[in-house]
């Protein structure tokens, strides 16, 4: 088993209308996986998004605690006898 497979699983959603596209978020994630949309929400503001092809968000929550307008949900994935299930840790 790798470090890497080792580490927990996660993933963000965020409110794309709520976003003000402050870019906090964008530099405080440890894999630069979050980065602002091309297209601008009803407020006018190009909302952060996630791009995370590779599955390698960790659910650390960092994103979501930099976050003024607290519009980022975490949800990690935890094992359990029953197997994996989503676990929203943040909002
Ligand atoms: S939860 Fe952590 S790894 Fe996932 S996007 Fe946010 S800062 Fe990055
Ligand atoms: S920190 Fe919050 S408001 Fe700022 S860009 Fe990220 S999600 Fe949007």
């Amino acid at each position: 088993m790798t470090r890497r497979s080792s580490l927990a699983k996660g993933r963000i959603v965020i409110d794309q209308e709520m976003c003000k596209g402050c870019e906090l978020c964008t530099t405080t994630c440890p894999y630069d996986l979050i980065h602002l949309a091309e297209q601008y929400n009803a407020k006018g503001y190009r909302p952060a998004t996630l791009v995370d092809p590779d599955g390698r968000c960790t659910g650390c929550t960092l994103c979501a605690m930099m976050c003024p307008d607290a519009v980022i949900t975490v949800l990690r994935h935890v094992k359990s006898r029953a197997g994996s299930a989503p676990l929203a840790v943040a909002a």
